[in-house]
């Protein structure tokens, strides 16, 4: 993938997070504040306006700090700074070998800045897994991903405002969880 590839579908992330926002805002709203939605899409519409493309470390540094500063919540900071940190190991054509190195970063860089493990129902439980995956070599796509998610469901929330509810956490998918199936979705590319 070349940035002009990446840039097209960070920029379809748009269209995405406005198809999925009352989604989004619906599992918040069971396990959080019910701004999940909302923050996505606020971050997301002001990409156009602020990402540079002059190459792939650009376009992945742009979009972080764009990320960082629009999303709010705590999810902004944790993707905005996935993003920088993805910038600094970025290749200018993302293939599988990079694909694996990126996945590795963006997993160390949520479990650096949230201080999260596994199953502990965050987005970081959909990134590690999909980080092992493709360490494994086994293939990547938009189903495997949402299965990630769905595994969020019956765990309990011992991180972020979603721990606030304890066991009633249990039997909502996380929506950051959720949200990163579609970021996730848009760096593998189309394997
Ligand atoms: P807020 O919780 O401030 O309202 P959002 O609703 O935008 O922010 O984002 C909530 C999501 O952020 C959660 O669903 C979870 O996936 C993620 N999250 C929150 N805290 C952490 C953390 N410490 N580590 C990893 N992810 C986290
Ligand atoms: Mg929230």
């Amino acid at each position: 993938m070349n940035v002009t590839e990446l840039k097209q579908r960070l920029l379809n992330l748009v269209d995405v997070f406005e198809e999925k926002e009352n989604l989004l805002t619906e599992l918040d709203r069971a396990i959080g504040d019910g701004d999940h939605g909302v923050n996505m899409v606020r971050g997301f519409k002001a990409l156009p306006d602020n990402i540079d493309d002059s190459s792939m470390q650009s376009l992945l540094k742009s979009t972080g700090m764009t990320l960082m500063s629009n999303i709010g919540g705590a999810s902004g900071p944790l993707y905005g700074f996935s993003f920088v940190k993805m910038a600094q190991v970025a290749e200018d054509e993302i293939d599988q070998d990079n694909l694996k190195v990126l996945l590795n970063t963006f997993a160390e860089a949520i479990a650096q800045r949230g201080k999260v493990e596994l199953n502990e129902k965050t987005m970081y439980d959909v990134v590690a897994r999909a980080n092992e995956a493709a360490k494994e070599g086994e293939t990547l796509n938009y189903d495997v991903l949402q299965s990630y998610a769905d595994l969020t469901k019956d765990i309990e929330a011992t991180k972020g405002r979603a721990s606030y509810f304890k066991a009633d956490s249990k039997g909502h998918i996380d929506p950051g969880a959720q949200s990163s199936v579609y970021i996730l979705n848009a760096l593998i590319g189309d394997e």
